[in-house]
């Protein structure tokens, strides 16, 4: 399915949020604390939000865990923080959102896997109470089916069907088409329960990047539902952040994901907003969503013998990061911002004109002198060591910003060169 096929999804309302029907795609993250220890859960969704996080889900796997989320929500909004709230319920949801209606109420969104309700009959009663406590709730619900928690009797019977009818499938498209089939009829179950289509958000979220290509175009052939797309268990460092983003940006790209979570694992004491960095730098990436300046540096070469120009790189990144909570309230669209900061003149001129502001190092061998760039004019000519480099480039950043961001949208008259 090519990317722009797919047709603008039905909007659904979390909070004061919304997903899909064209929106933004939403960034979301989850907690790994234990959500009964109200305050150290309130903690990190906090971090999260603050790194970027427009949704965070918790665990609500016990009583505990149902009881903590009135005093999660009343310590969120002492700290000014609104961030919507996803309940992830498994196996006794329907009992814990019925027994606990403070936590059902507080709740922005519940999210249920089809797979993990029950068995038998009990596997449709249990989604319907499910669904018709949203419904009367008011709230958005995800149908989260996953690959690791498919109902067996769905498979066996698919796998049967694909046998006896010849039809050829390898036993992944089996289950790529078992996740879509039970997506779409829980899909089914919910409208008839009388959810709104506009409160149901759905996933298939499978650990193999190829796999989870192939099951997103099924569904997002097959349903004009928002979809959350994400990478499951992607794994950690270097390998989750690949494996994900590789997987998600095909999806994206095509013009299919309403809102994404990146699934890292952290190292032991690692930090759990990398999951939140790495979703927001893929649809930066992606030309989708701006969320802070970002710097085109080169990587050097063996024209770049001295350190200056990583250490330049490095500090302006630095002061990038360190302005952009002022800049974002005094100067609205600075995420926007593209600085460059090149090693030579190779490509270091074009890099830089290309920027909003950029500044061409010298390579080994050349003048040494760096001009800088402003919307593609060279504006300055700078010279001296790193730190004082560092100094007055990152001076005419801060004037850049000033002058063409914001409620000051006076034009810079740019210095003769
Ligand atoms: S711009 Fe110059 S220093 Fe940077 S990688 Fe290219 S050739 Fe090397």
């Amino acid at each position: 399915m090519a990317a722009s096929q797919r047709k603008t999804t039905v909007a659904v309302r979390v909070g004061s949020l919304t997903i899909g029907g064209g929106a933004p795609i939403v960034v979301q993250a989850m907690t790994n604390t234990d959500t009964a220890d109200a305050a150290a859960t309130a903690q990190q969704i906090f971090e999260l939000w603050q790194a970027g996080a427009e949704l965070v889900r918790i665990t609500v796997n016990n009583e505990e865990a149902a009881k903590a989320v009135p005093e999660i929500r009343a310590r969120l909004d002492d700290l000014g923080c609104s961030v919507p709230l996803v309940g992830d319920f498994h196996f006794n949801g329907h009992l814990l959102l019925t027994r606990y209606p403070q936590c059902a109420k507080l709740l922005d969104k519940y999210r249920i896997n089809p797979g993990n309700v029950g068995r038998g009959q009990k596997k449709d009663e249990n989604f319907l109470i499910f669904c018709r406590l949203a419904r009367d709730l008011g709230k958005a619900i995800r149908i989260g089916v996953n690959a690791g928690s498919l109902d067996p009797e769905q498979v066996t019977t698919q796998m049967q069907e694909n046998t006896i009818k010849n039809l050829g499938l390898s036993s992944e498209e089996v289950i790529s088409q078992c996740m879509v089939t039970s997506a779409l009829q829980s899909l089914d179950l919910a409208l008839n329960a009388g959810l709104g289509e506009d409160h149901i958000v759905l996933s298939c979220k499978i650990s193999r990047p190829p796999e989870l290509i192939r099951v997103y175009r099924q569904l997002a052939q097959r349903t004009r539902q928002p979809l959350h797309v994400g990478l499951t268990e992607a794994g950690m460092g270097r390998r989750g952040i690949v494996w994900s983003t590789a997987a998600m940006a095909v999806l994206l790209a095509e013009g299919i994901g309403d809102t994404i979570r990146v699934s890292l694992t952290p190292a032991p004491g690692g930090d759990r907003r990398e999951e939140v960095w790495v979703a927001c730098e893929m649809l930066q990436a992606l030309g989708l969503r701006a969320f802070a300046p970002s710097v085109t540096a080169c990587p050097g070469c063996g024209r770049t013998t001295s350190t200056t120009f990583q250490e330049l790189a490095q500090r302006v990144d630095t002061y990038l990061k360190r302005q952009l909570p002022r800049w974002r309230k005094d100067f609205p669209g600075v995420e926007e911002l593209k600085v460059a900061v090149m090693g030579c003149v190779v490509n270091g001129p074009g890099e830089s004109k290309a920027a909003h502001i950029g500044i061409s190092l010298p390579g080994t061998g050349e003048a040494p002198a760096c001009p800088v760039y402003m919307d593609g004019v060279q504006v300055a000519t700078l010279k001296g060591t790193t730190q004082e480099l560092a100094e007055a480039f990152l001076s005419l950043v801060e004037q850049y910003v000033v002058t063409h961001f914001g409620k000051k949208e006076k034009k810079l008259t740019p210095p003769s060169p």
